[in-house]
């Protein structure tokens, strides 16, 4: 590995979303020493330290302008597998795709996985992330049994509920800025099947919707929802719920293939008949207000026909429905795509997401798609984000042409988001003010996070385009 400062050594890195972008310097150890060396690099350097699993948040959570990015992508193996318990370990650049590929055979599934399986699995612990089960299965971090991180001085701390247990509850959530995972001990989830049983139902507005979600969150496994954000009137916030549990039948053997790869590989075909890899295609063509407008009525229709069906459905083709095209942010070039994504209390979210859902409408913007999810609280995290209620997220393609109009919406739905007592994730933002931020962390979480900021990189190594942009005080204490 290089640790010369080379300016044709800087490589242009995007953010997910491909709504932004930053030049910087990029190292990839392969080792936790090599990560040590690039610490010390910075330190002699003053130069600072963006931290990167696969790249995978919307906004620029993983980019440092002109500055280092360590990408961990090369610290990618799976260092121990006991399929008799379920527990793993790995390094941090470890894939969710590799991690269940590995051990699914053997009865075994991650317990929290995010919308796609090309998140690294510290990418997944940084941001503490969360699945369509966040009610009954709570955060990525939940299922943590021990974590060894690196701290921007050099030094390894192991972490778990009973050594460091204070750290134990600070890195992971806190976006790279206190220490950089290197290695993780995971428990899995015990699985019977490589299926889930799906029930499909059909909900006429958002109070139907949110009222479907409470009430299948205990009985459920998995819930989620999809909103027809073209709807309007008594039809505002319609759409469709599904509702999965893992799927333990009596005579389970008899599923036994379902727990094989080719079970579990998503079609390269939709429909059997169109390839998948040029779907993108297709949504491009949608990406406007009338082909939106079509694909959600045609959506809710299907929805409709459809209320009350149970199916089965293999595990990564329920967890990773937006895998099923290949690329699919494509779709949203030349300006990219900007998810909002909003966590509110459940006594402020009809409310709430009945007045983003009319922003949307009264600005002629329509999210692309529209995704509620119920959620647990995870306070138990120095940096949390999900309130005993909703999320609701929205996708907006980010046009040069409709861009400022955006921005102004944005800033708009950020506000009805504050009010309602809401909190946001910095896994998908792309557009919050560090006022609005702030406000919505509340002045305790932020102290505590300096506080831990101070204790674990005082030298203020760890910084990303993001908590620059957001929480500018965490780069300026004494
Ligand atoms: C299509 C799609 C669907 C998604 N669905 C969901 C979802 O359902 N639920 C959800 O919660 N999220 C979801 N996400 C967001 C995604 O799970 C998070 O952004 C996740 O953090 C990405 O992991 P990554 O490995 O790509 O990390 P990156 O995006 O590369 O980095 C994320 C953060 O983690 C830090 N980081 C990375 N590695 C380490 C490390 N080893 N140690 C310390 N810090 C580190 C980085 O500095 C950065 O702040 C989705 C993203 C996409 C693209």
């Amino acid at each position: 590995m290089t640790l010369a400062l080379n300016s044709a050594a800087l490589q242009m890195l995007h953010a997910w979303g491909e709504n932004t972008r930053a030049r910087s310097y990029l190292h990839q150890p392969t080792t936790a020493a090599e990560l040590q060396a690039v610490f010390a690099l910075a330190q002699r350097t003053g130069i600072s330290i963006a931290l990167r699993g696969a790249g995978q948040s919307y906004g620029d959570a993983a980019l440092n302008s002109e500055q280092f990015v360590v990408c961990l992508s090369q610290m990618n193996r799976i260092t121990h597998w006991s399929p008799a318990n379920g527990v793993v370990e790995v390094e941090p650049g470890v894939t969710l795709a590799q991690l269940w590929r590995h051990c699914i055979s053997d009865g075994w599934w991650p317990p929290v996985v995010s919308g796609t399986m090309f998140t690294s699995v510290g990418g997944c612990a940084a941001m503490n992330i969360h699945g369509k089960n966040n009610w009954q299965a709570g955060n990525f971090a939940q299922h943590i049994l021990e974590f060894t991180a690196v701290l921007p001085a050099g030094n390894s701390v192991r972490c778990s509920r009973t050594e460091n247990s204070d750290l134990f509850h600070a890195i992971p959530g806190s976006f790279g800025m206190l220490g950089c995972i290197t290695a993780l001990r995971l428990q899995l989830k015990r699985i019977h099947t490589g299926l889930v049983s799906v029930t499909a139902l059909a909900a006429p507005n958002l109070q139907t919707m949110l009222q479907l979600l409470d009430e299948h969150k205990d009985s459920s496994d998995y819930v989620v929802g999809w909103i027809d954000a073209a709807a309007g009137g008594t039809g505002l916030g319609r759409g469709q719920i599904h509702a999965a549990s893992y799927y333990n039948p009596p005579y389970a053997a008899l599923h036994a293939r379902s727990l094989l790869l080719q079970h579990q590989d998503l079609p390269a075909r939709l429909f059997g008949v169109f390839p998948a890899r040029y779907a993108w295609l297709g949504l491009r063509l949608a990406n406007n207000a009338p082909g939106l407008r079509l694909v959600n009525a045609l959506k809710y229709a299907s929805a409709r026909l459809q209320h009350g069906h149970t199916y089965l459905q293999s595990l990564a083709g329920f967890n990773f429905l937006l895998d099923y095209v290949p690329d699919w942010k494509r779709a949203y070039r030349p300006g990219g795509l900007i998810q909002h994504q909003s966590f509110i209390p459940k006594e402020n979210a009809l409310n709430a997401y009945q007045q983003l859902l009319e922003a949307c409408k009264n600005a002629r913007l329509l999210p692309t798609l529209a995704v509620l999810k119920r959620h647990q609280p995870d306070a138990q995290y120095a940096l949390s984000y999900c309130p005993d209620g909703y999320s609701l997220a929205l996708d907006f393609s980010a046009r040069v042409r409709t861009r400022q109009r955006l921005t102004t919406l944005l800033a708009q739905l950020d506000q009805i988001v504050v009010a309602a007592q809401g909190r946001f994730y910095f896994a998908k933002d792309s557009a919050l003010h560090p006022a609005t931020a702030r406000a919505s962390l509340g002045a305790a979480t932020l102290t505590n996070l300096m506080a831990l900021k101070q204790r674990c990189d005082p030298e203020n190594l760890l910084q990303s385009n993001l908590s620059r942009r957001l929480l500018p005080e965490l780069h300026s204490m004494e």
